[in-house]
């Protein structure tokens, strides 16, 4: 899940904390084929027709799965993810707190059948930064794991409440 909020004005976590980040992922494609963003499809919508470039980033490159087992079905390495999120949106203490219905998963238009990217060299700023943020919640696997596993726990060793899966 992307964090809408941060961005649209991303924190520096790596400086702000001192935990970098791997140079790449392990190419599960996962942030490319059930991705989903931290606002309903309307409001996501409004933020880029008043020019916000991470919506409009990203509407430029992902579509929308019909429905939730549509986006399982999409990547079954890991069909729990969708419902992960969907607990965790509707949890008490999330930071992200949404209607389970309204939360629409995404696949990437330039995915090839290989799980690479088709466009890499010109993919966009979002996914170059990807996750921006170690709040974002990831799915199992992902090669980012370990540095959002470190930053959260800096970010508590700090007495920061810490959310996000
Ligand atoms: S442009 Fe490439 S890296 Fe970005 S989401 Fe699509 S397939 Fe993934």
């Amino acid at each position: 899940m992307f964090l809408v909020s941060e961005a649209e004005k991303p924190f520096d976590w790596e400086e702000i904390l001192g935990v970098y980040k791997p140079q790449s992922c392990n190419l599960r494609a996962a942030c490319c084929s059930v991705s989903t963003p931290s606002v309903p499809v309307d409001e996501l919508m409004k933020m880029a027709a008043d020019g916000d470039e991470f919506s409009r980033d990203f509407l430029s490159v992902f579509l929308p799965h019909a429905n939730h087992q549509a986006a399982r079905d999409f990547y079954p390495e890991q069909p729990d993810h969708i419902d992960r999120v969907l607990e965790m949106v509707s949890g008490q203490n999330t930071k992200v707190k949404m209607d389970p219905e309204s939360v629409v998963f995404y696949h990437c238009q330039y995915l090839g059948e290989n799980r690479l990217c088709q466009v890499y060299e010109d993919r966009p700023a979002f996914c170059r930064k990807y996750p921006s943020s170690p709040l974002n919640i990831l799915v199992k696997g992902c090669g980012y794991e370990g540095w959002v596993a470190s930053c959260k726990a800096k970010l508590l060793s700090l007495g920061y409440e810490v959310s996000g899966g």
